[in-house]
């Protein structure tokens, strides 16, 4: 089938005098009752060649329970239908998807966008064969600190967009370049007002003014660092690495989260083995992230939890560094979810599919897992059920691909593929 032309044909909204039966069909066809339906337009996005919608209930009853001329029905902002096109119910406005692919918006659960500066020196020496270290966050912290706060909510928002006109419809970020008191609490402030799904990450490397007393910096991070952050975020994390934080630090700073209500994710066994994951499933964080460096042992330990392998393919990429195994964690039964770590230092794109690519090519996904992985893989890592699936009850966020279906966003490495995006239930590309 042939994609369409770029940009889906929107008809005008229906006449009054739509038939009450099929409205009545509607309603009976959905699982929801939108609280808004006496007042808000429903709209239908038909004539979709293949529908991802991650719910192995429907369709050809895998994973990405795949819907082949399929429709999906929203009011408000949820999706309220999704189906046989045949069978679509009426609705206020129609948009005819000209044959192409729909799937879930992209759920970027890493990045690091409260941020100032560049690093392209860095990056353009590391190309020339100096290799990374943690110790590069330290360039970003001391921009950022410089910055003033509209500057960083600007390039906040900046990337927020970058990101949304690729498909990113629900993103994570992180705090982790101030570093001092202020600093984190401002950065995670910026963040909250665009995202619910902000973490604290004071602990991301040790502050360069504690240099030589990193046991009061870790003491600060659990202490009033904590208190100031808290309030604006959901999320504790921390970056159990050599030259970072060892278990020990890493336990204690997760623990003070969890006692203040937050909840752990890790970033972990990035650039050697450690450990990080092992911690991360003991105290049932969310997700470790990175998963690099693997023992058997670490495998097991994600296979039997519930704690998300999130990959970070970005940061391999830009840093010429071994691939994460996703292949060997899917084997063992391990939840992968593919995310960007979005940052300036080591992996600076805002592409998931860029990473869905690179999932792919390298670390021995199918284009289906990559697909699930950025989406409900993205929402599990999150502990989300409201997105990342496309059926009665979701969040309205999809993005209509130019393309006839999800395959070709690994079998076209590089080409602007999301030719439409809607983020609750509103078109927003
Ligand atoms: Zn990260």
């Amino acid at each position: 089938m042939t994609p369409g032309r770029p940009g889906p044909a929107v008809s005008a909204p229906a006449p009054d005098t739509a038939d009450q039966a099929t409205k009545d069909a509607m309603s009976n066809a959905t699982t929801v009752s939108p609280a808004h339906s006496a007042s808000t337009a429903s709209t239908l996005i038909t004539n979709i060649a293949s529908l991802v919608t991650n719910d192995p209930s429907l369709g050809d009853g895998s994973p990405l329970g795949l819907i082949q001329d399929a429709a999906i029905a929203i009011e408000g902002d949820r999706v309220v239908w999704t189906g046989d096109q045949s069978k679509a119910p009426a609705t206020d406005n129609r948009v005819d998807a000209g044959g192409r692919g729909v799937i879930p918006g992209f759920v970027d659960s890493h990045s690091h966008l409260v941020f100032a500066g560049d690093r392209t020196q860095e990056f353009n020496a590391r190309m020339s064969g100096r290799p990374y270290s943690a110790g590069g966050i330290r360039t970003t912290v001391a921009a950022t600190r410089a910055a003033s706060d509209g500057e960083l909510a600007a390039n906040l928002t900046r990337y927020l967009h970058e990101a949304l006109r690729q498909g990113t419809t629900t993103f994570e970020t992180k705090s982790g370049y101030g570093l001092t008191v202020e600093d984190e609490a401002r950065a995670l402030r910026i963040a909250a007002a665009h995202t619910d799904e902000v973490t604290y990450l004071g602990a991301h490397i040790v502050s360069p003014d504690f240099a030589d007393d990193p046991a009061s910096y870790v003491a600060l991070v659990t202490g009033e660092m904590l208190d100031a952050c808290a309030p604006y975020a959901r999320w504790i994390d921390v970056f159990c690495e050599k030259g970072a934080f060892d278990g020990d630090q890493a336990r204690a700073i997760l623990t003070a989260g969890k006692a203040k209500g937050l909840h752990p994710r890790v970033h972990a066994n990035q650039l050697s083995y450690g450990p990080g994951v092992q911690l991360a499933v003991e105290l049932d964080a969310a997700s470790a992230d990175h998963c690099t460096h693997l023992t058997d042992a670490d495998v097991d330990a994600l296979a039997s939890g519930r704690t998300v392998a999130t990959l970070l393919p970005g940061a391999e990429f830009s840093t010429r560094a071994e691939w994460p195994d996703a292949r060997r964690l899917l084997d063992a039964g391990a939840t992968v979810a593919l995310s960007t770590d979005c940052n300036p230092g080591s992996s600076f794109t805002s592409s998931v599919p860029f990473c869905v690519a690179l999932a792919v090519r390298d670390m021995g996904m199918t284009p289906d897992e990559a697909v699930w992985s950025a989406t409900a893989g993205g929402a599990a890592a999150l502990r989300r059920d409201d997105i990342g699936r496309l059926t009665p009850g979701a969040r309205a966020d999809l993005l209509l691909l130019d393309a006839p279906s999800h395959v070709h966003l690994a079998y076209r490495p590089g080409v602007p593929l999301v030719s439409g995006v809607w983020r609750r239930g509103v078109r927003e590309v």
